[in-house]
């Protein structure tokens, strides 16, 4: 969705003035009515400190490549039984990671839904700055081909550095990476803490682009990924606990491309609506789907347009029309 987020780059950014001064994550009401786009890193270290069993931190909530804006591109971490789990690697997926105070030994595993770069641009970085910081050397890495190569190219590229650090810091080099290539539906990989399986989503000309299911012991999370509209990912989500769906809102979208045009961008309207709806899942349609799934709570992230001028019961509103269950809008640093 490159074209799209450089026309939503375009979009006005609040400076969150009040954010900062935010004390304590115990002085705030419940998740549901945060106000702003993102929790401080003390409200997730709070959160994280206090919890018991498995928790989902939302590293980046915002859809698109755009830098610069308050919200950062997908990424996630779960963390259960003190092993992490991080889901998609936007940017600013390794300085996120670390503001949830989560430390970088305990990241076993990352996944990848497809290779769109607002979900992948950070993987090699999260890998080399990742691994200075302690990151385990059997770190495992699952996504669509050609990860491998991409993973052994990136690697390759930075031998040098990694030498260097290792030499003046006596450390054991990050070599390679172990890439397990994920094509289609099935399970991806079980470990003591979890079991991972994916589908095939519906995001052209992506292919494949997945979802993912992760079913803990305690606990089971399901990611859309990028998709249009499917009725695969309401089965894949079945019974979950918490569903984290990409969520468009359509009227923000069609109103920014409009004054976009009307700015000079050379863009076709239409067009560029035909392609959003083939490609991204409309506010009602995330509501229907976990409505189908049967879903304890949703969780609407990838934000379209990620603009901080959409208030909270904006996002939720047209999903409540046909969701029942807890309705979170997504927030970066946010614990759920
Ligand atoms: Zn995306
Ligand atoms: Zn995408």
């Amino acid at each position: 969705m490159t074209d799209t987020s450089r026309l939503l780059g375009l979009s006005r950014r609040h400076v969150l003035a009040g954010l900062a001064a935010t004390p304590t994550f115990a002085a705030l009401p419940a998740i549901a009515q945060t106000a702003g786009t993102r929790w401080t890193p003390q409200q997730a270290q709070a959160a994280l400190k206090g919890a018991k069993g498995t928790k989902l931190v939302l590293l980046g909530t915002a859809a698109g490549p755009v830098p610069g804006r308050s919200r950062q591109m997908t990424s996630h971490v779960m963390l259960s039984n003190g092993s992490a789990y991080v889901l998609d690697c936007g940017m600013g997926v390794t300085d996120q990671y670390a503001r949830t105070g989560i430390p970088f030994g305990a990241l076993k595993s990352i996944f990848i839904t497809h290779h769109h770069p607002d979900h992948n641009i950070e993987y090699g970085p999260l890998l080399i700055v990742g691994w200075v910081q302690g990151l385990p050397l059997d770190i495992r890495a699952f996504g669509p081909p050609p990860l491998k190569q991409m993973t052994d190219d990136f690697m390759r590229a930075y031998k040098q550095t990694v030498d260097f650090w290792a030499e003046d810091f006596h450390m054991k080099p990050l070599t390679t990476v172990g890439v397990q290539e994920i094509s289609g539906a099935g399970p991806v990989m079980q470990d003591d803490n979890v079991k991972v399986s994916s589908i095939v989503v519906e995001h052209p000309p992506v292919k494949p682009a997945l979802a993912y299911r992760f079913d803990f012991k305690d606990r089971s999370i399901a990611f859309s990924g990028d998709t249009a509209p499917l009725e695969a990912v309401a089965v894949m989500a079945k019974g979950a606990d918490v569903l984290v769906h990409e969520t468009m809102y359509v009227p923000a979208l069609e109103k920014y491309l409009k004054d976009a045009i009307a700015k000079g961008r050379p863009v076709k309207f239409d067009a560029f609506m035909a392609h959003m709806k083939a490609d991204h899942t409309p506010s009602e349609d995330v509501g229907r789907i976990a409505q189908e799934a049967g879903v304890k709570t949703l969780v609407l992230s990838h934000l379209t347009p990620a603009i901080d001028s959409i208030a909270d019961d904006t996002w939720r509103e047209p999903v409540a029309k046909y969701f029942k269950g807890e309705i979170i809008v997504g927030k970066d640093l946010m614990v759920v």
